[in-house]
C-alpha cells in the first residue's frame, strides 16, 4: 500500500500529479512524509464582539453585509460584516474580486487571521475562511479538487479548521487544502506504521512511538505534540544516517590493515623548499596526520581550515610520505582547474625530490591518457593528481597508500568510500581529505561522524584582513575605475557573475536559495559586462572571460595565464569559487551578490587576501541593502553578515539560522539523504542522543536492536554505490 501511486487518490491525475512530484512526491508513503513547515495555532475561538489588536483569532459567525469596492484597476476591496451573540466584525479582503460571489448574506463562516488596526478600525483583513452554510460552493481557495458539487463541510472540517493546522511546502497549482486533503486520505489508506526503534531506545529517549509520530505530525492536538511528533521522525532521520556512515567505515576500514608508514626524509626536504615556514597550526595538523600514517590503523582523517589557511602543503607532506615508503596516491580535486592548478604547483616540487607526478582529468585522453593509466598500473607514477576520473574504472593502481580528496564538500560522501574499493592491495589506503567548507558542529558530526577531525586554526601569519564593501550600484563607476587603478599598478582582480550571458544562465549561483532564478532583473552576465566594462573601464589592460561553457583547454589556459600575471582582469563565474590561489589578486567585486549564499560568497571572497597586500571583497547587489534589515530580509542579513565576518565558522552558524529548517548548506549537495524533519542547528541533543543509540545498535549481535541494523544495512546501498 505504501508503495501505492498518489494517483490512486481521488483527485489526484495528470497535472497534480506532477506538481506532487514536484514536491518530490510519487507515492503515498512519500506523501504522508512531507512534514509541516509550521503549524498554526488556530484554536483562539473569540466572539466577533470580543477583538483585540495584533491577536490571531478563528471566529465563527454569521455574513450580515457584504459590500464591494474597485479602488483602481487593479486593486478592490471586499468587505463583510459578520455576526454572533458577542457582537459585530469586520472583514476586509483585499484585490480578491475573484472571491465576491462566494460569501452570501445569512451564511455561515469561520474565519481565522490577525486582528489588524484596519480602515474600519479592528478587522480581520485577508483571513482564511471555511463557509459552513449557505453558500454555493465551499471551495474558496480556487481550488478544483472536488468541484463546486461538494457537500457543505461537516462539523469536523469546522474542527479541524479551528485546530492545530498544519502548513506544507506547496509548488504552484498546489494549495495547502489540496495537499491536507490528500494526506488525510492517505493516512486513511495506509495501514499502521510498524514501530522500527527497537524498545530500549524507544523507552531510553522517551520519544512517541512511530505510528503515533507519523499520523499525528498531520494532525496534532496541540502545539506541543506536534513537536514531540517532530521529534521521533527526526531521531529516525539522524540515526539512520549515523548508522549509514558507521556502516560504511566498518565495511572500508573491516577489509584489511592499514599500512604502517614511517616517516620520510622526503618531507623534511620538502619543508627545506619551501618558502616560507609552516605554521604552528599546520604543524599540529602534520603531527596528526603523521601518528596516522605511521600506525597500523588506516587513515581517516579530516583537516578543516578557513580558506587560505594552507591545506595543500599538509596533503604534499602526506604524499610525500607515501612516495618515501614507495606507496602511490592519488590526490583529487573537484574541478579540473583546480586539478590543473595543484598540479603545477606540486610536480616541479616534487620532480626536484625525484618524486615523478602526473595529471589525470577528464580533459586528458587518448594516447596520453593511455600513457598514463599505463604508468599508473605499473607503478612508475607516485602521485597523481587529479578530478574524479581518478576514481573512475579504467584506473587500475599499482600499490596505492594514499587517497587525498581537496574541498571535499564538492564530492560527497558516496565517492569519499570509493577510494578504498579500487585499491587492488590487501592494505587499506589511508584517507585524508580536506575542506574549507566551514561546518557547523552539528552538521560536522552527521556529515563527518566517520572520520577524524584536524583543524587549521590559524593562517599564516602576515596576512591583512579582507575589506568588504557592499554597494548596490550606485557607486558601479567609481568602484570600476578604482579596479582599473588597482590593475593598472599591478595588481589582479577577479570580476564575478552569477551568470554567463548570451542565451543560458544559470551557473550554480544561489546554492539552491530558490530566489532570483526567474526575473532576469538587474542581472550583469559576465559576458555582458567582460564587453562592456571591459571598453569603458579597463582600456589597455589584460582581460579574460572564464565561464562554465568554454572547453577545459580554454579554461585552463586562462588560468595559468591569469596565475602568471599576464591577465589582468578576469570576467569569471563561480568556476573561480573553489581552491583557485593567486596571492597578486588582491580585489574581487561580486555582481548580483544577492543571488549567492553565504557560504558560497565566503569561498568566493577567500580567492583574494592569499598574500601579503592589502586585499578588498566588494558586493555589490541589484537590491537596495537595507542597513538594518529586518529578519525577512534575508539578503540584506546574508550582505551584512559578510560584510562585518571573516570568519568562516560564524557565517557557517549564520547560514544554518538564515535558512532555517529544511534546506540546511546543501546537505544534498554532500550525498547525504535530504533531512524532512531534522533540524541540525537546533535539533543538538537529538543528535547526542542518536549517536549513543547508533552505537548501541551498531554494537548487537542479536535481538531488535540487530533487527533495526539490518533494516538500515539494506537501505545501504542507495548512498554507497558509485
Ligand atoms: P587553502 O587552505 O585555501 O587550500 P592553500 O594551501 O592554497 O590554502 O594556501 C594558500 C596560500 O598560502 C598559498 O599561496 C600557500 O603557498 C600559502 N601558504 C601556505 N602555508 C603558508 C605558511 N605557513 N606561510 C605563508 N604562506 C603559506
Ligand atoms: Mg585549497
Amino acid at each position: 500500500m505504501s508503495s501505492t501511486s498518489v494517483t490512486f487518490l481521488k483527485g489526484v491525475k495528470g497535472k497534480r500529479a506532477l506538481q506532487l512530484k514536484e514536491l518530490g512526491v510519487e507515492t503515498l508513503d512519500d506523501l504522508v512524509r512531507l512534514i509541516p513547515r509550521y503549524y498554526e495555532d488556530r484554536t483562539n475561538i473569540v466572539g466577533a464582539g470580543n477583538l483585540t489588536e495584533g491577536a490571531c483569532v478563528t471566529i465563527r459567525c454569521r455574513i450580515m453585509r457584504v459590500s464591494f469596492r474597485q479602488i483602481d484597476r487593479k486593486r478592490s476591496a471586499l468587505n463583510l460584516i459578520v455576526e454572533d451573540n458577542t457582537g459585530r466584525a469586520s472583514i476586509t479582503f483585499y484585490n480578491q474580486r475573484w472571491s465576491r460571489d462566494k460569501y452570501e448574506k445569512g451564511a455561515e463562516a469561520m474565519f481565522f487571521g490577525r486582528v489588524t488596526r484596519g480602515y474600519r478600525g479592528l478587522e480581520l483583513i485577508n483571513p482564511e475562511v471555511l463557509i459552513l452554510s449557505g453558500s454555493r460552493t465551499s471551495a474558496l481557495d480556487g481550488d478544483d479538487v472536488y468541484g463546486g458539487d461538494d457537500p457543505v463541510p461537516s462539523e469536523l472540517e469546522a474542527d479541524e479548521f479551528s485546530g492545530i493546522y498544519p502548513v506544507y511546502p506547496l509548488t504552484k497549482g498546489l494549495s495547502q487544502k489540496m495537499l491536507r486533503k490528500f494526506i488525510s486520505e492517505a493516512l486513511r489508506l495506509l495501514p499502521d506504521f510498524k514501530e522500527t526503534l527497537p524498545p530500549e531506545i524507544l523507552s531510553n529517549t522517551g520519544l512517541s512511538g512511530r505510528n503515533e509520530a507519523m499520523r499525528g505530525i498531520h494532525r496534532p492536538e496541540s502545539l506541543e505534540d506536534a513537536e514531540r511528533f517532530r521529534r521521533r521522525i527526526a531521531f529516525d532521520e539522524l540515526l539512520e544516517t549515523r548508522l549509514m556512515l558507521l556502516m560504511m567505515r566498518q565495511s572500508y576500514t573491516g577489509s584489511g590493515a592499514g599500512i604502517r608508514f614511517r616517516h620520510s626524509d622526503l618531507t623534511f626536504m620538502l619543508e627545506k623548499a619551501l618558502p616560507f615556514e609552516l605554521t604552528d597550526s599546520q604543524q599540529a595538523v602534520w603531527r596528526d596526520i603523521l601518528s596516522d600514517m605511521t600506525s597500523s590503523r588506516p587513515m581517516n582523517r579530516l583537516v578543516t581550515g578557513d580558506v587560505g589557511s594552507g591545506k595543500t602543503v599538509l596533503a604534499m607532506l602526506a604524499m610525500l610520505t607515501a612516495a618515501g615508503n614507495d606507496y602511490q596516491s592519488a590526490f583529487m580535486a573537484p574541478t579540473e582547474v583546480l586539478a590543473e592548478q595543484h598540479y603545477n604547483n606540486i610536480a616541479p616540487l616534487f620532480g626536484s625530490l625525484g618524486v615523478s607526478c602526473a595529471l589525470l582529468t577528464g580533459a586528458v585522453s587518448g594516447k596520453s591518457r593511455e600513457s598514463i593509466l599505463a604508468k599508473i598500473a605499473d607503478g612508475t607514477v607516485k602521485c597523481v593528481i587529479g578530478t574524479h576520473a581518478l576514481i573512475q574504472s579504467g584506473v587500475v593502481w599499482n600499490r596505492l597508500g594514499l587517497a587525498v580528496t581537496d574541498e571535499q564538500h564538492r564530492f560527497g560522501v558516496r565517492q569519499r568510500g570509493s577510494f578504498m574499493h579500487s585499491a587492488e592491495n590487501a592494505c587499506v589506503p589511508d584517507v585524508m581529505v580536506m575542506t574549507a567548507t566551514p561546518i557547523p558542529r552539528t552538521l560536522g558530526m552527521i556529515l563527518y561522524g566517520d572520520l577524524d577531525i584536524s583543524r587549521l586554526e590559524t593562517l599564516p601569519s602576515g596576512r591583512l584582513p579582507i575589506i568588504t564593501y557592499l554597494d548596490d550600484g550606485r557607486r558601479r563607476e567609481r568602484i570600476y575605475k578604482w579596479a582599473a587603478n588597482i590593475a593598472r599598478e599591478g595588481q589582479q582582480i577577479y570580476i564575478v557573475h552569477a551568470a554567463i550571458g548570451d542565451d543560458q544562465d544559470e551557473t550554480g549561483a544561489g546554492d539552491g536559495n530558490g530566489f532570483g532564478q526567474d526575473d532576469d532583473n538587474g542581472l550583469l552576465t559576465a559576458v555582458e559586462n567582460f564587453s562592456d566594462a571591459g571598453e569603458k573601464y579597463f582600456q589597455g589592460i589584460a582581460t579574460s572571460l572564464l565561464h562554465g561553457r568554454m572547453s577545459d583547454k580554454e579554461k585552463n589556459d586562462v588560468m595559468r595565464r591569469f596565475a602568471a600575471g599576464e591577465i589582468s582582469v578576469l570576467f569569471s563565474t563561480t568556476v573561480i569559487e573553489v581552491g583557485v590561489d593567486v596571492a597578486n589578486a588582491t580585489l574581487m567585486i561580486v555582481e548580483n551578490a544577492e543571488r549567492f549564499g553565504l557560504a558560497q560568497l565566503h569561498q568566493l571572497r577567500g580567492r583574494v587576501g592569499r598574500g601579503k597586500l592589502q586585499s578588498y571583497c566588494v558586493l555589490m547587489s541589484s537590491r537596495r541593502i537595507n542597513p538594518d534589515p529586518p529578519d525577512d530580509d534575508l539578503i540584506s542579513r546574508r550582505l551584512i553578515t559578510l560584510r562585518d565576518c571573516l570568519s568562516g565558522e560564524k557565517i557557517a552558524e549564520e547560514d544554518l539560522r538564515l535558512r532555517g529548517p529544511g534546506d540546511f548548506f546543501g546537505v544534498n549537495q554532500h550525498g547525504l539523504p535530504e533531512f524532512h524533519a531534522a533540524n541540525l542547528y537546533t535539533d543538538g541533543d537529538l543528535l547526542e542522543l542518536s549517536e549513543s543509540a547508533a552505537q548501541h545498535v551498531i554494537a548487537a549481535k542479536s535481538g531488535p536492536a540487530k533487527d533495526y541494523s539490518d533494516y538500515v544495512r539494506a537501505k545501504l546501498p542507495e548512498l554507497t554505490i558509485l
